[in-house]
């Protein structure tokens, strides 16, 4: 399968590859916890046949890189840098730790190695091919990790069994290799597999919260950043049937600039749009309750949508809104009304059942600015 993030600078990419370098540090404290047990099993087992001198040596330069890898590992988790340069020093750092562990348990087919007893071959060889496929899934995520590891393990022990030259150990040296091979092509497979996973894995994710943008964006109206139309739809759709459930009222104010093709005349569109921003911005801050919805639902035309919230109530958040709008002080020179720029407002509440339906409410907040504006406008109108 083709790489579906190649370019190196690509912010995926970069995630990617401190995603593969965390997974390999995730499985590090496996890798030791083997080294340290199998080692000392290997020693044991070994214990009476081989000089005692150089077991413990081995068991002691075993340790030592153990230790050495899990101090790094110490280090990995205490810092959160996941900058490209840092993800690059900790993977090299991996596969030089991977790979003194490889040399280590190499030099066990040299320094451990029994020339007089089968028996003693065939476990050491045992013992080293079981490593070799117990790091497969603990080293692979991270190559080359898995081949600095695998090759220095496997060449010390086929070189030895060879060298004996007798049909068994060379039988022995020949599968050893078959399957070493076998190990580097599966490590390379399963390196393949771990990668694509979580390219895949992460592109399923940056793509969701793509679409969430996207979904969001659509629900807001571009020139004045507050909701728009559609947006209102679905929230006057949803608590009026959450409305319906509790039985509880929701209001409706519906708000309009008063003579606002005069001021666009006056003033020109610019400013009107400026204006229009103004208006939006004030009156987002006046709808205060959580679940309240303040949106842009035509030209110089807005509505409150307020969940449980009484005619009384709305009417007065309706007047606080025109006294906001008063205090902005925005010039309007063609008005009659004013000075500067004045809303007229209707309010309605209903209590959503089976008599009434959403557009009820509408239609009774529109008639109600309807009256407003007839009424000499910079005012509110409450249903009758
Ligand atoms: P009324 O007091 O009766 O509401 O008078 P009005 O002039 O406000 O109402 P009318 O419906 O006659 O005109 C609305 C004007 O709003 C028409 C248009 O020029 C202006 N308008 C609508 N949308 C926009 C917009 O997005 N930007 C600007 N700058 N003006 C807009
Ligand atoms: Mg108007
Ligand atoms: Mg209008």
């Amino acid at each position: 399968m083709k790489r579906l993030f190649s370019h190196p600078t690509d912010p995926l990419a970069q995630r990617i590859r401190a995603l593969k370098v965390e997974h390999a540090y995730r499985q590090l404290p496996t890798s030791l916890l083997v080294n340290t047990i199998n080692g000392l099993i290997l020693v044991l087992l070994l214990w009476g046949s081989i000089d005692v001198e150089r077991l413990l040596g081995w068991l002691l330069l075993l340790y030592a890189v153990t230790l050495v890898r899990l101090w790094w590992l110490r280090r990995y988790l205490a810092t959160n840098d996941q900058t490209t340069p840092a993800v690059i020093a900790w993977r090299i750092l991996f596969a030089v730790g991977a790979l003194a562990s490889g040399l280590t348990w190499g030099s066990a087919a040299l320094l451990l190695f029994h020339p007089d007893s089968l028996n003693h071959q065939i476990f050491l060889a045992f013992a080293l091919g079981g490593m070799v496929a117990g790091a497969l899934p603990l080293l692979s995520a991270l190559p080359p990790a898995f081949p600095l590891f695998a090759i220095p393990v496997s060449l010390p022990i086929l070189v030895q069994l060879f060298l004996q030259g007798e049909r068994l150990p060379v039988t022995m040296a020949i599968l050893f290799l078959i399957f070493t091979v076998a190990m580097l092509v599966s490590s390379t497979q399963f390196s393949r597999i771990f990668r694509e996973s979580v390219e895949l894995r992460l592109r399923l994710k940056s793509s969701i919260e793509e679409k969430r943008q996207q979904a969001l964006l659509a629900r807001l109206d571009t020139l004045t950043g507050i909701a728009n139309r559609r947006h209102f739809d679905e929230a006057l759709e949803s608590e009026w049937k959450r409305g319906a459930r509790m039985h509880t009222p929701l209001a409706m104010i519906i708000a309009d600039v008063d003579y606002f093709k005069r001021y666009n005349d006056h003033l020109g569109h610019v400013a009107g749009d400026s204006c229009l921003t103004r208006v939006a911005q004030t009156m987002a801050t006046a709808a205060r309750r959580p679940g309240d919805l303040v949106a842009r639902i035509g030209g110089e035309e807005f509505a409150f949508l307020l969940p449980n919230t009484s005619l009384r109530d709305a009417a007065l958040i309706a007047e606080r809104v025109r006294e906001d709008l008063l205090e902005e002080r925005i010039p309007h020179p063609a008005s009659p009304v004013a000075d500067r720029i004045t809303l007229s407002l209707g309010v309605a509440s209903l209590i959503p059942d089976d008599g009434a339906t959403k557009s009820d409410l509408v239609k009774a907040a529109d008639a109600a600015l309807y009256r407003a504006k007839q009424a000499g406008r910079d005012r509110f109108a409450m249903m009758t």
